[in-house]
């Protein structure tokens, strides 16, 4: 069980306080044409001008490489923040990140204002972990807050490294939402548990398979690394995707889950197509009995009723990957009929970063689903059951 301190946990009147946000946002032209996670990270932030806090934020922006590039500058998220809190929100513009702006700035802070460093990855210093940036942010604050879960699976100094220089070191909501889900939920969670993966490749998910193999009661896979599966099991797969190096770790799968009791569901037909196109020649075939010249697409609509009925009775869910090429309309439909079966869950449901949470969201069932994490990278190494570094440093309760 993960309990870390969070911001409910602590005292912050008049004291400095250091926020890792994540405000990589997408910009084009200076302006931000998404701007979800600055939305999302408003509450711990009104929660600690509340409180009286000295509010310094900080976060990465793209990947400046370790100098200043000025179209990956936080300068316009200052802007766009000041509205969104209906208070000023002074940009400490320094291209070193801690430099004189940065001091005075924060020198002059009264209880409730807002500070926004610079890009943290201007200084190279950052995704190294190195002790001599992190004690630069750390001589900023006297209390640290970590609200970034997307970086959360890296060690760098303005979630990290900071923290060593720091006494005071906790989460803020967005964080302890995903451990509450991603961490808590998974490693103790109300049964039956169900996990649904998808997506390319087997190899990008072999340790979320095996971990979740000793966890769930019942696994289905789709998407395209179902046909290493189907190809392992004698299976004729055409020109599907398919890991040739990952067949045998597939059968490996498929006795694992006899031995640990766990239910292996995997596609029972396929909407296949004659060429990886939206526009391709399509047909319905039984998995295993693709035609060469044809390439499994997505899942079929036998599989599509045999997944919504699999879930039926969970009472928590893991979902990570697509079940078909999505982007494609023609092959949306076996992804969309997973994302409109959990919708319609009396359980807990809880959506892996990545393709799957922007699935979930372009097809509207965002609301409908109890957690959709905000790390692709992060929440597969959650599932992985890995320790993540961004989680470990913050103080236990
Ligand atoms: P991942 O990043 O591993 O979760 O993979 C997501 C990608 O898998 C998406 O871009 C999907 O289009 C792709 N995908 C899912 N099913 C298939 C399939 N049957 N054939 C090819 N690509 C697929």
């Amino acid at each position: 069980m993960l309990n870390k301190k969070s911001v409910d946990d602590i005292n912050v009147k008049g004291k400095r306080v250091l926020v890792r946000c994540d405000f990589n946002v997408p910009l084009q032209d200076g302006k931000i044409t998404d701007e979800n996670r600055l939305v999302a990270a408003l509450p711990t932030i009104q929660k600690l001008i509340r409180d009286g806090g000295k509010v310094i934020l900080c976060s990465h922006l793209g990947k400046p490489k370790g100098e200043p590039k000025p179209e990956m500058s936080l300068a316009p998220v200052a802007v766009r923040l000041s509205e969104l809190l209906g208070q000023e929100v002074k940009f400490a513009a320094d291209p070193e990140v801690v430099g004189p702006n940065a001091k005075a700035a924060v020198a002059a802070m009264n209880e409730g204002d807002v500070v926004l460093l610079e890009n943290t990855r201007y200084r190279a210093e950052e995704t190294k972990n190195d002790d001599t940036f992190s004690k630069e942010l750390a001589s900023l604050c006297d209390v640290f807050v970590n609200d970034a879960f997307g970086t959360a699976h890296r060690a760098h100094c303005s979630n990290v490294g900071v923290t060593k220089f720091v006494d005071t070191s906790v989460v803020g909501y967005l964080m302890q939402k995903e451990i509450d889900f991603l961490g808590n939920a998974v490693n103790n969670p109300k049964r039956p548990f169900v996990a649904i993966l998808g997506g390319a490749k087997v190899s990008s998910k072999i340790s979320v398979i095996e971990n979740l193999l000793d966890k769930v009661d019942m696994l289905i896979i789709g998407g395209g690394m179902s046909f290493t599966f189907s190809k392992a099991m004698g299976g004729k797969i055409g020109n599907s995707l398919c890991e040739d190096d990952y067949l045998e770790y597939a059968l490996k799968m498929i006795q694992k889950a006899k031995d640990n009791g766990v239910k292996l569901l995997l596609p029972v037909d396929n909407k296949i197509g004659d060429a990886f196109s939206n526009d391709c020649n399509i047909q319905i075939a039984k998995a295993g009995e693709i035609p060469d010249g044809w390439e499994g697409m997505d899942i079929g609509p036998e599989t599509e009723k045999l997944f919504a009925d699999a879930v039926k009775d969970a009472k928590t869910v893991v979902w990570n990957g697509p079940m078909g090429c999505f982007e494609m309309p023609n092959f949306a439909s076996g992804t969309n009929a997973v994302a409109a079966a959990l919708a319609d869950l009396d359980a807990v449901t809880i959506i892996g970063g990545g393709d799957s949470a922007a699935a979930v969201n372009i097809l509207g069932y965002g609301d409908k689903m109890t957690h959709i994490s905000t790390g692709g990278g992060a929440s597969l190494e959650f599932l992985e059951g890995k320790e993540l570094p961004g989680v470990v440093a913050a103080n236990d309760k």
